[in-house]
């Protein structure tokens, strides 16, 4: 066996053994002088059906990628690539589509004259193709969950930090905010004030129209509140059946007790329908402020020295806001 001989086996072996299918072009005639035999025969294709002329094999790459492989032959032969290198599908002769990939090189350019031979290897990639389209998908799913979990826990969140009748905060979530608003207090030495109120006589309201009428007033209560408080600034929370808290950050106690009172004459304004046609009923409420500067209560104390307050008020005959007077003087 001759040297060539030798070489052209020991290529034959090296290409088999990396499951690389040779071929190679006529770039000025553009006639396929070898031909990828092996893909050509794994796809389907009888010896007779194997295209002769590059045009013919263009007609076997899926509409979708035509443009891309085009796109790097022609980058490669105007010099901008170093190699041609692409990935692609084509049709099998069953209609199916198995992905491909390409390395080429245009041989024996140089710098006055262009190549007229190019050379590369065709291999198959399709079960890499189809496990990266697996990933991707499952990674699709996966995102898509993630967005419908995440828009659970923001509902879930809602849900645990909201008082179902009146849509204000609970008790929990003006606990987390006072704990905060106390902190910022203690930071900033700004001042904090609360109120706490309790509609007055409610059991009687109860009594004589009903829990359903009750509700209504609760949440009538509720809503002069919290269209009256600065958005976004204030919280109000019904803490109790008939009991609420107007937490309001750097406010001193002139302006709460000026908040507490409009809001207390807003209450006794509103008249809240019953279920006997053209009747409507009215409710007091007493307010109970509580204020603090620079950190010195916990946001506890806070409740409870405005809850100290709110039982004066009730003492002193309802349908009146009270501060709590301690010993220190109010900021
Ligand atoms: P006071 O002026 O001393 O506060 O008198 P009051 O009648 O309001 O007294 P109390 O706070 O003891 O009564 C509150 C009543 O509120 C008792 C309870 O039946 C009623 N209640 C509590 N939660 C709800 C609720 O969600 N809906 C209704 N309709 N009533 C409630
Ligand atoms: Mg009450
Ligand atoms: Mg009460």
């Amino acid at each position: 066996m001759g040297e060539a001989e030798l070489n052209r086996n020991r290529l034959a072996l090296a290409l088999e053994a990396a499951g690389l299918d040779l071929w190679e072009n006529n770039l000025l005639t553009g006639e396929v002088t070898l031909k990828a035999m092996k893909t050509l025969t794994e796809l389907g294709y009888s010896a007779r059906e194997m295209a002769a002329y590059v045009d013919e094999i263009y007609r076997l790459f899926h509409p979708d990628d035509v443009a891309t492989v085009r796109a790097a032959v022609d980058d490669h032969l105007s010099g901008r690539t170093p190699q041609y290198r692409c990935e692609f599908r084509l049709r099998a002769k069953n209609g199916t589509w198995v992905w491909y990939a390409n390395y080429g090189k245009v041989m024996d350019a140089d710098s006055s004259t262009p190549g007229k031979r190019f050379v590369g290897v065709t291999f198959n990639i399709d079960d890499r193709k189809r496990r990266e389209e697996e990933i991707a998908q499952i990674n699709r799913q996966l995102a898509e969950q993630n967005a419908l979990l995440q828009s659970y826990n923001t509902a879930l969140e809602l849900l645990a930090s909201c008082d179902p009748l009146t849509g204000l905060a609970n008790r929990r979530r003006l606990m987390d905010v006072g704990g905060n608003e106390c902190k910022r207090t203690e930071r900033f030495q700004h001042s904090l004030s609360l109120l706490m109120m309790d509609i007055d006589l409610f059991k009687t309201i109860n009594d004589a129209w009903g829990h359903q009428v009750g509700d209504r007033v609760i949440c009538a209560v509720a809503d002069t509140c919290s269209t009256r408080v600065r958005a976004g600034l204030d919280t109000v929370a019904r803490v109790g059946g008939e009991e609420f808290v107007v937490l309001l950050p750097e406010t001193d106690y002139p302006s709460a007790l000026s908040m507490a009172e409009s809001l207390r004459e807003a209450v006794a304004a509103q008249q809240v329908h019953t279920n006997n046609a053209g009747t409507s009923v009215s409710v007091t409420v007493s307010i109970g402020i509580a204020t603090q500067k620079g950190g010195a209560l916990s946001f506890e104390q806070l409740m409870n020295n405005a809850d100290k307050a709110l039982y004066q008020a009730k003492q002193a005959g309802r349908n009146k806001v009270l501060g709590f007077h301690a010993a220190v003087s109010h900021v």
